[in-house]
């Protein structure tokens, strides 16, 4: 791309995250490129020269080039082709126009205009993330640091651009955080203060991209004392009265497994260990309070339809499991039986006494998997009209098999005469 830009006289940038976590020896191939110019100009050079798709957006100057593979590295520039590097590179690399935002008010879309790499970098949330490098020609290599950003990433600091940053877009209270933690940097003095002062304004931002920002937070390493900073900077609240943290939270969100629980759970595996773990992040968070006040919070996060059904089914559980304690087998079983994965994983998570945990667990390794032998094929064979009575038998078969009642196929087939019977 170096290359492409200095014949084309174009000067282009590699900024933000990844000058930041080079310079903090944290290397990463997430490549944010900023062109001086026009980005899908340079972007069709690129793809003509090397090969890819361009796809591109005119209005926000734009391009995304797909590629296929990355072969031209081995041939045009020698690089070993089993360099983890080459094979980790993601297929497609975002090119943007150097441009500028504004908001015309509070919270909205910004509005966007071209302009130089300096004013592109002043609308990044964090002097640590206006770091550039210019890549063209002789200028490679050299670092553009007009914001102060390279003595706060020495000094380990967390600090906006200006005073009406988090006015612009609240999210950014909850970026702070995230970049706090991870780095184990402090959130400047200033910054700190702004940030309380914009508390309120987290009410105006959407559902969506407050779970959007909390879900990056979820996905990282040190998830609980990030939502502790969080909660002690009172943006939890300020999001949701009820969206709170304790000591309780953190135990079960630490003790979440790093995979997916054993198969007997009935995960499915496609959707990626990260995202059910999210999911079962929210579900503990709300899972001790009322169906009212989780449905608020859960409202208030515009979790998606299926969640929410998954957390409401938790809740409605949890609630029965001191009715379940010492209940028939069969009882347990038709309780637990066509709930969701993700309901019974969490109840099973929230619950710290033995006897209640097993009764779920039993459930999912023994009792799920027990069926009667006789299934409705044996009872048209037998010349029973079809219809709900299949049901009721076989309920009944596996009631009778689950609760001890019978214990080998002979009784089977004789509580299968009187079903029979007393159905007809
Ligand atoms: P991560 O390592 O978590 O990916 P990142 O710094 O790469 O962190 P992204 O969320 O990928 O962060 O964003 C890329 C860049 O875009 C950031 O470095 C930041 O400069 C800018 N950015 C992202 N979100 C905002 C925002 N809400 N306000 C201002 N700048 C932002």
């Amino acid at each position: 791309m170096a290359q492409v830009a200095r014949d084309q006289h174009i000067a282009i940038y590699i900024v933000g995250g990844f000058v930041r976590d080079l310079l903090l020896d944290r290397p990463s191939l997430d490549f944010d490129i900023v062109v001086e110019g026009d980005a899908i100009a340079l972007a069709r050079a690129l793809s003509s020269c090397y090969g890819g798709r361009i796809t591109s957006h005119q209005r926000f100057g734009t391009a995304k080039w797909r590629m296929k593979d990355f072969g031209f590295l081995t041939s045009e520039f020698g690089l070993p082709a089993d360099q983890t590097t080459i094979q980790n590179l993601k297929p497609e690399i975002d090119l943007i126009s150097a441009r500028t935002e504004f908001y015309t008010h509070p919270t909205a879309l910004p509005t966007v205009e071209r302009g130089s790499i300096k004013l592109d970098l002043h609308r990044r949330d964090f002097t640590i993330n206006t770091l550039a490098l210019r890549l063209d020609g002789r200028h490679y290599g050299d670092l553009y640091d007009y914001w102060g950003g390279l003595t706060d990433l020495r000094q380990g600091l967390v600090r906006v651009l200006h005073s009406i940053s988090f006015v612009d877009d609240p999210t950014r209270m909850l970026r702070a955080v995230r970049f706090e933690q991870r780095f184990d940097f402090e959130i400047e003095d200033r910054t700190c203060q702004l940030l309380q002062e914009a508390l309120p304004l987290i009410h105006r931002v959407s559902g969506d991209r407050l779970r959007h920002e909390l879900n990056h937070i979820l996905d990282e390493p040190c998830v609980c004392q990030m939502i502790e900073r969080l909660a002690e900077l009172r943006l939890l609240t300020a999001i949701h009265p009820d969206l709170t943290w304790d000591a309780w939270l953190c135990d079960r969100v630490a003790a979440l497994p790093g995979q997916f629980p054993a198969p007997e759970w009935g995960f499915l595996a496609e959707q990626g260990w990260a995202a059910a773990k999210r999911e079962l992040i929210y579900a503990l968070w709300v899972v001790r309070l009322t169906p009212e006040r989780a449905s608020s919070v859960l409202t208030r996060l515009k979790v998606p339809r299926h969640q929410f059904d998954q957390i409401l089914e938790a809740i409605a559980l949890l609630n029965d499991i001191p009715r379940l304690v010492g209940a028939h087998p069969s009882e347990i079983v038709s309780r637990l039986d066509g709930m969701h994965p993700m309901a019974r994983f969490t109840v099973y998570h929230t619950l710290a006494e033995e006897q209640s945990r097993n009764l779920i667990w039993i459930y999912v390794t023994r009792w799920a998997k027990i069926t009667p032998t006789i299934n409705g094929n044996d009872l048209q064979a037998r010349g029973l009209p079809p219809g709900p009575v299949y049901r009721t038998i076989l309920t009944a078969l596996r009631n009778a098999w689950l609760d001890g009642e019978i214990n080998t196929v002979e009784a089977e087939c004789a509580l299968l005469e009187k079903l029979i019977t007393t159905s007809s």
